[in-house]
């Protein structure tokens, strides 16, 4: 799309010249559309837990908390919706930070990271019977920023764990070379088909509603993870087969 500007010069008595100024404002008005469509995705999102928690609180108001059963099965989704609406609102906020502050360069342990993440998901991996590989060279310190790519760790090996099959594996390795740091994660999980692979990174995105729900998702997981990883100057890809599993791997300049 272009604006234009158009001024109207009295170069002569007799001669009108006009003088315009075609400006492309097709990439503002993108970024202005996206906008847009992520406060209005924002909205819907955030009115979901919030209906289900006045909802189940007017029904147990109402009486049903007479009844211990029910009293407990909506105190459960009132917890567990108000849970979702925390998480929700950090990712929105995570995302919604401005992206210009420059990146720490610290000495990160990778692998204290990795034992960090998988320590928070130990209920989940437990449940499924998940056997978690992990090889990362315990002397393996890199200098980025620790906050950044936790959040990038995090983030897949949630997926990695919640997107799996029972008794699936999920394998962590990071190696090395050339000024680089190539960290992967794979999983043995339900797959991502070719037509979603390109879109899953962007907010919101869900293959199945409903089961990322269900896992307590918010939509957000991964385009956390692309915008942190651009912010660490590095790159993001995915090889995955609907039915066998994703590898996520992640590659990272070395200071
Ligand atoms: P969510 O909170 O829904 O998991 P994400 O941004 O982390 O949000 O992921 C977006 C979507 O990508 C998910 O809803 C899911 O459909 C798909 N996805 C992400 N990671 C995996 C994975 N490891 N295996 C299969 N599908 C995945």
């Amino acid at each position: 799309s272009v604006d234009a500007n158009v001024i109207a010069l009295k170069a002569h008595a007799d001669r009108e010249q006009v003088l315009v100024i075609l400006y492309d404002v097709t990439y503002l008005r993108q970024v202005e559309q996206m906008q847009l469509d992520f406060v209005g995705n924002v909205s819907h999102e955030l009115k979901t837990p919030v209906t289900a928690i006045s909802g189940f609180a007017e029904t147990l108001l109402a009486g049903a908390k007479d009844d211990p059963a029910t009293l407990e099965q909506f105190l459960t989704i009132i917890h567990d919706e108000s849970t979702r609406l925390t998480q929700l609102i950090t990712d929105i906020l995570t995302l919604s930070r401005p992206s210009d502050a420059p990146a720490k360069h610290t000495a990160v342990d990778l692998a204290g990271l990795v034992k960090q993440a998988l320590t928070s998901l130990a209920e989940p991996i437990a449940e499924k019977a998940l056997t978690v590989d992990v090889a990362i060279p315990e002397t393996l310190t890199i200098q980025s920023d620790d906050v950044k790519l936790s959040q990038v760790v995090r983030n897949l090996l949630n997926n990695a764990v919640f997107y799996n099959r029972e008794q699936g594996t999920v394998t962590v390795t990071a190696t090395t070379a050339d000024h680089q740091l190539t960290l992967k994660v794979a999983d043995t999980g339900i797959g991502i088909a070719t037509d979603d692979q390109q879109r899953i990174f962007q907010r919101f995105y869900r293959v199945d509603k409903a089961r990322s729900r269900h896992n307590g998702g918010t939509g957000l997981g991964l385009a956390i993870v692309a915008e942190m990883v651009q912010q660490l100057g590095g790159d993001i890809d995915l090889h995955s087969q609907v039915g066998v599993g994703t590898t996520f791997t992640v590659t990272l300049p070395l200071a």
